[in-house]
């Protein structure tokens, strides 16, 4: 089969693999539909991600048809169309029985998909702990609809959460980039007030102007003085922080009013600084860290409701046989791209 894999710094390759087998009676066999390109992948690929082994095929979102299942998979039947979820979890560790995915104690538990096992940019993909791992899409959702579920919209979902939007808050998202729209799309769940969402780039903005009308977009470096002049409070209520430079780091601390939650879920390149001088007094609750992906079921459901729709984020489509390009479009940002899907059928082989 093929599939994208991972040699080292700046080299991916399509190769040829066998079909993977079952290795475990908690394991499934997933073939393929739609795999996503995730910003992750491009840190693998620029050698930030030191745990990714070489060899490996990269990707670790997609929806796909289940073929195989291990003897003691008890939640799914083959032939039932998935999401995969970017993370694989026991479900019965200490971490695990409290929600908290992404530090379940298992060797691979976590982020292990497409960094230290196999991944989805592939035709078919071993899926450990599938019945947690694996969530049934409801039958009215497409697979282009539920293709984000198992990692961005989960993400975004996670990071609306655990930031205890209340109702009438004024919610502010730093970024408008893929996770940061996930995270504005999870928000209004919660009925705020307002969400704001800013970002540097006036294309990104434009992006959710047409799609989101909704939320009510700003450039970076006005939020400050529009809060204070909008906001009851002078600043947000909570604070989601997904663009991840120094900049914006600093913006969510700057924009939170005394006492708010902020909600750290960006991947920086260099550690940030914390001025704790600057904001003594200001006292206020800091989030952080990556998705516990543990609400797929909730988030599909959501979807078949009409009540968090992604799947416009989805601007281009390549077969996985133009991996490269994708990639290559992805990192650019070039063309109103926000996410790539591969589609791993091979249909455009
Ligand atoms: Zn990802
Ligand atoms: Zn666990």
């Amino acid at each position: 089969m093929l599939s994208y894999t991972y040699f080292g710094e700046k080299d991916f390759r399509l190769v040829d693999k066998p079909v993977p087998k079952l290795e475990c009676d908690t394991d499934a066999l997933v073939k393929v539909t739609l795999s996503s390109i995730c910003t992750s992948d491009l840190h693998i690929f620029n050698g930030s991600v030191p745990r990714a082994v070489r060899g490996i095929t990269v990707g670790h979102e997609a929806v796909g048809e289940v073929v195989a299942i291990g003897e003691k998979v008890k939640n799914l039947k083959i032939g039932q169309r998935v999401s995969v979820n970017v993370e694989t979890f026991c479900g019965e560790c200490w971490y695990c029985r409290r929600g908290y995915v992404n530090n379940c104690v298992s060797p691979l538990g976590g982020w292990a998909l497409g960094c230290r096992i196999d991944g989805m940019q592939a035709e078919y993909v071993r899926v450990p702990f599938a019945d947690t791992g694996l969530t049934v899409i409801p039958p009215d959702v497409k697979d282009i609809q539920a293709l984000l579920a198992g990692d961005i919209l989960a993400t975004g979902f996670w990071a609306a959460k655990i930031s205890e939007i209340g109702e009438g808050d004024d919610v502010l998202v730093i970024g408008a980039g893929p996770t940061g729209i996930c995270s504005m799309l999870s928000a209004f769940l919660k009925n705020p007030r307002r969400v704001y969402i800013c970002d540097v780039s006036e294309e990104r903005l434009e992006f959710v102007k047409k799609h989101y009308p909704e939320a009510v977009t700003v450039r970076s470096e006005e939020v400050l003085e529009k809060l204070r002049a909008e906001c009851p409070r002078k600043g947000a209520d909570r604070v989601i922080e997904a663009a991840g430079t120094e900049a914006s780091f600093r913006l969510a601390w700057e924009a939170a009013r005394p006492n708010a939650v902020v909600s750290v879920i960006a991947m920086y390149d260099a550690p940030q600084i914390l001025p704790l001088p600057d904001m003594y007094g200001k006292n206020l609750t800091f989030k952080t860290g990556g998705v516990d992906g543990a609400d797929a079921k909730e988030i599909l459901t959501l979807i078949s409701e009409g009540k968090l729709d992604a799947s416009r984020l989805i601007t281009h489509t390549f077969p996985l046989s133009e991996a490269p390009a994708a990639y290559e479009l992805f990192a650019s940002r070039r063309d109103g791209v926000m996410k790539v899907a591969l589609d791993c059928t091979l249909k455009g082989r």
